[in-house]
């Protein structure tokens, strides 16, 4: 995984809101949770853990709700106040980092997931590639998820 020069930007779909990304993620990973399920309206979500001071508004603003997760912890799911594009949550037991939606970054195309969550969730029909790190639910430690990121970016 070769990743881009940073700072790289994202935004909305209205246009209203961009943002900043200033350093290279600590992982990107697949949720296969009920909420992802619901509020993309698709099987799963790309989540692309950054360390909080690393994402920075640019212009827009951003409005949301404090979720209750799957995982029993309260997300804070933060999008435009304008058009409802999902940007990024902030884990509310977890305040350093952000969980950014990777897929509203202008070129995500390096932003491969490295593995899964909430597998027990997933569709009959998704597949999870086996060789992979994969868990049933909320990871305890995202930690093997951030090993396996690091692992492809210094493989290039
Ligand atoms: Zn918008
Ligand atoms: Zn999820």
């Amino acid at each position: 995984m070769k990743l881009p020069v940073l700072p790289v930007e994202g935004g909305c779909q209205c246009g209203a809101v961009r943002y900043r990304l200033k350093a290279a993620p600590l992982g990107v990973y697949a949720c296969h949770c009920k909420d992802c399920q619901r509020f993309s309206g698709t099987t799963h979500t790309l989540s692309m853990v950054v360390r909080a001071e690393d994402a920075e508004l640019i212009v827009g603003e951003l409005a949301g709700f404090d979720k209750a997760a799957d995982s029993g912890r309260t997300v804070r799911m933060l999008g435009c106040a304008q058009c409802g594009t999902k940007i990024w949550n902030e884990p509310l037991a977890a305040r350093h980092m952000l969980i950014l939606k990777p897929g509203t970054l202008d070129d995500m195309s390096w932003a491969r997931p490295v593995g899964n969550i909430w597998t027990d969730r997933a569709q009959p029909w998704v597949h999870i590639d086996p060789a992979v790190p994969n868990f049933p639910g909320q990871p305890a430690d995202r930690q093997p998820l951030f090993d396996a990121f690091a692992a492809e970016v210094a493989r290039g």
